[in-house]
């Protein structure tokens, strides 16, 4: 089973370009980024981070700012945090070199248990595999595991199983093999024809390969309902800055939040101006619904634009207005519209900018 895996993986693993060099810093990178991302999605935004943060030393040094712009689009901003907290804990306390000791790798901000295991066997080659979601699937099916594959029991004797197949001395290319049989041939319609484990399998030998891996619970999707408005005065537009915990924490972003229940999108962004940085706003355009999901949750977002309805409080140096109070936000700006790009933003502002600015973003001369 170990040779037919590997011979297999020989033939038909992607040429990926962490797997050049195996060098720890990529292989890192390249697990974090792909967590909850399309290997395609992933190869791009890889490439173009290492142009960035070709090595440890560059990524540490970088600002908070560049690394969340960096991993904008990708969403969990938590990891790009983490990434640069562990490249600088790496700097300060490893003397910039990875550490190879997996009590070491898992004490790093930002990295579990797979991740460690991912980190020992794949860039420096120790015997210890790594259960993925693609590696569960495919233990499931091959030893026909009859219990959801997260429930404790299972994912007990998934881990152990995984464990003892591991081919010694081969980690390395084993793990590998094992995720890549899982993304590329036993996915959720497996392609048994195609696959080095055939003989192997007790669910395809049963005729219950369909019934492998047990579903588990769903989780519940939540509706949200949200408003957000942009502000425009005298050429610029308001951006604030969400607070560093929770959801798209260290993110640019135009203020808002949910409706209420019962209450009108548009009376919503006056009150969550209002309550957010104390500014009295009145709607000068509608900009209509952005949808998108992420975990569980599916959010309707509803656009508008806004204006001072009043000013004569203070204002900077600019002459434009400074918001009475912050309270969802650690710091806030006017900016140009064309600077909008130079910010790290939450995906469906992104999309708003670009809808409303995308004309003249390229234009750094012109107004608002
Ligand atoms: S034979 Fe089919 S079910 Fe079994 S491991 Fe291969 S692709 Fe998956």
């Amino acid at each position: 089973m170990q040779a037919a895996l590997l011979d297999w993986f020989a033939a038909h693993g992607r040429d990926l370009p962490w797997r050049r060099r195996y060098l720890p810093y990529e292989v890192w990178v390249s697990e974090i980024m792909l967590q909850q991302t399309q290997m395609e999605r992933g190869v791009a935004y890889f490439r173009r981070w290492m142009e960035r943060f070709p090595d440890l030393e560059a990524l540490a040094a970088a600002s908070e700012e560049d690394v969340l712009h960096a991993w904008e689009g990708l969403g969990y901003y938590s990891r790009a945090r983490n990434l640069l907290a562990a490249a600088r804990r790496i700097r300060d306390e490893h003397g910039g070199i990875f550490p190879g000791d997996p009590g070491a790798i898992a004490a790093l901000p930002g990295i579990g248990p797979y991740t460690t295991a991912a980190i020992a066997s794949i860039a420096f080659g120790l015997p210890v595999a790594c259960v993925d979601a693609n590696v569960a699937r495919v233990l499931a099916r091959v030893f026909d595991v009859d219990e959801p594959v997260k429930e404790k029991g299972a994912a007990a004797r998934i881990a152990a199983l995984a464990a003892e197949i591991l081919t010694p001395g081969r980690a390395r290319e084993h793990n590998q093999a094992m995720m890549e049989l899982g993304a590329l041939i036993c996915g959720r319609k497996p392609r048994c024809g195609a696959c080095p484990l055939a003989d192997f399998c007790l669910s395809r030998h049963l005729g219950i390969v369909h019934e492998r891996p047990v579903p588990g619970r769903r989780a519940d999707v939540v509706a949200l309902n949200v408003v957000t408005g942009v502000l425009r005065h005298a050429g610029h537009v308001f951006v604030q800055k969400r607070c560093d915990r929770g959801a798209w924490g260290g993110l640019w972003e135009f203020p808002g939040g949910r409706v209420e229940p019962g209450e009108e999108p548009a009376r919503a962004v006056v009150r969550e101006h209002a309550e957010e940085t104390g500014f009295a706003v009145r709607i000068t355009d509608d900009y209509g619904i952005i949808r998108h999901g992420y975990t569980t949750y599916r959010v309707t977002l509803h656009c508008f634009g806004v204006e001072l309805a009043a000013w004569d409080g203070p204002r900077d140096a600019g002459g434009l207005p400074v918001p009475p109070v912050l309270t969802a936000a650690s710091a806030c700006r006017w900016v140009r519209p064309h600077e909008l790009q130079t910010l790290a933003m939450p995906a469906a502002h992104r999309k708003l900018a670009d809808r409303i600015f995308a004309p003249v973003l390229d234009e750094p001369g012109r107004p608002a």
